[in-house]
């Protein structure tokens, strides 16, 4: 599959990984909104939002608790973040590719919409 963050999952293009499992991968933003600015992404290959069944909501679980370790290993937990999904066309999502922004380290803009 054409896949960007399936390939940075197995491997096949390179990216600052910050935390792994079985399940999920995190890392770097390559252009970074913030001064944290990390994504985090199932490894199964899920569209969007959108394409979440049931059998995957562990793993929607899982990346919220992810988030949490990855704001206390980037210094963000007690000055706060914002984690992000993006889903389709009006979100700009780019990347068809489940995953959360984890945004922190400055006082971030007002959200938008
Ligand atoms: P989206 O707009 O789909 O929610 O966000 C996609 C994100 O992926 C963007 O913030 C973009 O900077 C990031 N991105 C795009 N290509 C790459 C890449 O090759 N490597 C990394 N680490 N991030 C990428
Ligand atoms: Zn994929």
């Amino acid at each position: 599959m054409d896949c960007l963050f399936c390939k940075i999952s197995e491997g096949s293009i390179p990216s600052q990984k910050v935390f792994e499992n079985e399940r999920l991968l995190a890392f770097k933003d390559i252009q970074p909104a913030a001064p944290v600015h990390i994504l985090i992404i199932p490894k199964k290959h899920i569209a969007s939002m959108n394409d979440v069944q049931e059998e995957d909501l562990s793993l929607i679980a899982e990346m919220h608790r992810v988030a949490q370790d990855i704001a206390k290993d980037m210094g963000i937990f007690e000055s706060g973040y914002r984690l992000i999904n993006n889903c389709g066309p009006d979100s700009g999502q780019a990347v068809h590719h489940l995953h959360y922004h984890v945004l922190g380290g400055a006082k971030l803009g007002a959200l938008t919409g």
